[in-house]
């Protein structure tokens, strides 16, 4: 059984930043599983299905196969055999995904593959369901996060810095409009398991957010 770090919350709250960097100082593997829902939202997306055509997107799950791997210790998302791991933080897949994965099929779909992940190995595996779904008996549970306008923020330097024009303010309109949405849903919504520590890094650096969760992690 591998050791098991489940960490959950909003977008933007500085979930994989910090996955990534704990992975690293600890020597587990990151899962990234909010990839793999945006592997099969490109799946629906490059097939021409919109968000409400459910029994479509149900259809499609069929033939869609999401695989990881790691190459230099980063992940990579493979989609029926081809890497789109360069397309998945695209925004107009970022909603599909959201879309998407309060279909219970979709979460289905990917929920063997992320358990099995953590079966054999040691993890810190990111998402909105990892401590109450995904992993219950995970050995630590962390619910990150952060205030709308500190995530609103983070995304705006993020797209400025990488040169894409964007606005403040839509940015918050989607962010909350994506809270609405994984906190609502039926299946898995995202809360915080009871049992999970709350961080709120709205007022902490990247550096403290990583060294408060290393504390409680082995
Ligand atoms: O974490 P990330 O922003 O990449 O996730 C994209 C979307 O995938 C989220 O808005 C959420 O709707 C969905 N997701 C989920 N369950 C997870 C991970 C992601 O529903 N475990």
């Amino acid at each position: 059984m591998g050791y098991n770090v489940a960490i959950d919350g909003p977008a933007g709250a500085g979930k994989s930043t910090i996955a990534k960097l704990v992975a690293e100082k600890k020597g587990y593997i990151y899962v990234d599983t909010g990839a793999m829902y945006r592997g099969l939202a490109i799946h629906f997306l490059d097939r021409g299905i919109k968000a409400e055509e459910t029994d479509k997107v149900i259809e499609a799950c069929k033939d869609a196969e999401v695989q990881i791997c790691y190459e230099n210790g980063t992940q990579q998302v493979y989609l029926n055999g081809v890497n789109i791991t360069g397309r998945l933080r695209d925004e107009a897949v970022g909603r599909m995904t959201s879309q998407c994965s309060v279909i219970p099929r979709v979460r289905e779909k990917l929920l063997d593959l992320q358990r099995e992940i953590a079966r054999t190995q040691d993890v810190i595996m990111d998402g909105r369901d990892i401590g109450t779904c995904v992993l219950p008996n995970a050995d630590v549970k962390i619910y990150l996060t952060a205030s709308v306008e500190t995530r609103a923020r983070r995304r705006f330097d993020e797209l400025t810095a990488k040169g894409e024009s964007c606005d403040f303010d839509e940015i918050a309109r989607d962010i909350k409009e994506r809270d609405a949405r994984d906190m609502n849903r039926e299946t898995a919504p995202l809360k915080k398991a009871e049992d999970a520590v709350l961080v709120d890094s709205s007022d902490m650096t990247i550096e403290e957010v990583v060294q408060r969760i290393s504390q409680l992690c082995r």
